[in-house]
């Protein structure tokens, strides 16, 4: 019996995992969820000798169905490769009492490149059981981060385009290097002259034109979208949860069904909800730790019920988690209402309607198993030189935002629980936060010397991301207006 997929919004659309993945969204504006969570069937000791692509398979295949064996094997194999620079993929260190989860030793040295990797294998595979014939066209909008992590995930991928549009000015100067020199055929660039929510809208205008989705068709594209409320994003990131509980095992550093907590810096809400769907499976985890940075609108959710959005919008040091509308929190409130889609399609009306609602009593107390906080610019600051200062262990901004929340906790809360920290990003794709946090001074560096000191502290090569910019072509100059982006699509595809 396959798994089913339906709505978080209505009851009338069940699909497969693989139809979950091409539609990414519900046509009810709802995000797929599995009809039930699947309980883990590989016993933790086998799991403890497993690699992460074995482990990987093992999680994957409760979820993914009507994939057969040889695709997600094929899938898995072809993201979790030397496109990381370590083997074990995930590694985890131990420092000021915590373990470090690595989720960074991807192609962009940040957490997203743990599901991008695998995205677009699943998407290829899942348009081919669905007897896809079109090209798969992505289009993304990026305020940085998400758009290289995407580029590489798709590059040379047989079957697809990818075309990114960011805000000319509006990211930093290594991450506007690292998408205008990616290589591959299938990758387009374009900057356009207008800031990241131009850039949303224009392509949230381009998924929904009609016109365009026929002249698209006639000429053998689809749209499709990368997006992190897919659940081919969603469910790669349970994955290493799994594995770093078998790898805390494998090295006797806890007990068979020993719990532990994990701490997540949290945006979009994805990773973390990926953490309580491995709970959900069975992983002995007991409190999910919610950090956030000065946008602390889900540390306010979890204390009072209330969600709102209705507030300032805080530019901070860790900017991937700078967000307002947590999309992947849907999910946990279609949960708690019991899965019921009448219940959570009114709250998230309310959300559009009012910026803000409320849970019932009765959901609040279904969240027992979070914990949430958050720190403050000068916090994030102050641990990066802490932890730094202890151990010598170098910590991005997102992760500092986690390592100081956990560190409220243990305070508030005196438990003794081992903890896994999500370390999200490394310190070179965030150097100057990083590094002047250390030490002000740093900031009259530029960003190379200023990678290259970072190096020299902390022992730490300079990963090889970091090094292709430094002297990388650019290949990519398109720049146009906001009102130019459909044609410049157009022109790509040769339309
Ligand atoms: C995207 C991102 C996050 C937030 O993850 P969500 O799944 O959106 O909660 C945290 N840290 C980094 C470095 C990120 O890129």
């Amino acid at each position: 019996m396959d798994l089913l997929y339906k709505s978080t919004r209505s009851e009338k659309e069940t699909v497969t995992a693989s139809q979950a993945i091409l539609k990414g969204l519900a046509d009810d504006g709802g995000l797929f969820v599995p009809t039930s969570i699947p309980k883990l069937e590989t016993n933790m000791s086998d799991l403890s000798e497993m690699t992460y692509q074995q482990v990987a398979y093992e999680v994957m295949r409760l979820f993914f169905t009507d994939f057969t064996e040889e695709e997600l094997k094929s899938c898995i194999d072809k993201a979790y490769d030397a496109k990381f620079d370590t083997e074990e993929i995930a590694p985890i260190v131990k420092a000021d009492g915590a373990y470090f989860l690595e989720l960074f030793h991807g192609a962009t040295i940040a957490f997203k490149d743990m599901a991008l990797s695998i995205l677009p294998h699943l998407l290829t595979t899942s348009a081919k059981k669905n007897q896809v014939k079109n090209e798969i066209i992505i289009l993304t909008a990026t305020s940085g981060d998400t758009g290289k992590a995407a580029l590489a995930g798709f590059a040379d991928v047989p079957g697809t385009k990818i075309i990114v549009f960011y805000p000319k000015d509006g990211v930093s100067p290594i991450q506007e290097k690292q998408m205008v020199t990616q290589k591959g055929d299938n990758t387009f660039v374009v900057g356009i002259n207008g800031n990241f929510d131009d850039a949303q809208t224009g392509v949230k205008t381009m998924f929904g034109d009609k016109e365009l989705e026929k002249e698209m068709e006639k000429a053998g594209y689809q749209f499709s979208s990368a997006n992190s409320i897919n659940i081919g994003r969603l469910i790669p990131q349970v994955v290493y949860y799994v594995y770093a509980y078998s790898r805390l095992l494998a090295n006797e550093e806890i007990c068979d069904g020993e719990k532990i907590n994990v701490v997540v810096p949290t945006g979009n809400f994805g990773n973390i909800l990926a953490a309580y769907y491995a709970k959900n499976m069975g992983l002995p985890i007991e409190k999910l730790i919610c950090a956030s940075n000065d946008n602390k609108v889900l540390y306010d959710f979890f204390a009072t019920g209330e969600y709102n959005r209705n507030r300032e919008f805080i530019l901070t040091s860790s900017p991937s988690m700078d967000i307002l509308i947590s999309s992947n929190l849907e999910r946990l409130i279609y949960k708690i209402a019991g899965s019921d889609s009448v219940k959570n399609q009114e709250l998230m009306s309310s959300l559009s309607k009012t910026g803000n609602y409320e849970i019932t009593a009765e959901m609040k107390a279904q969240l027992a198993d979070f914990y949430g906080n958050y720190a403050t610019e000068e916090e994030t600051a102050q641990v990066i030189s802490k932890i730094y200062e202890d151990t010598n262990y170098v910590i991005d901004t997102h992760t500092a935002v986690a390592a100081g929340v956990y560190m409220k906790y243990k305070m508030q809360t005196k438990d003794k629980t081992k903890s896994l920290v999500a370390s999200t990003a490394s310190p070179y794709k965030f150097t100057r936060s990083v590094m002047c946090a250390i030490d002000p001074e740093y900031d009259s560096m530029s960003d190379f010397e200023l990678v290259d000191e970072l190096s020299k502290i902390s022992g730490v090569e300079v990963p090889q991301a970091i090094e292709d910019i430094r002297s990388a072509q650019i290949l990519h100059d398109t720049v146009c207006e906001v009102n130019e982006m459909q044609s410049v699509v157009k022109k790509f595809l040769n339309m």
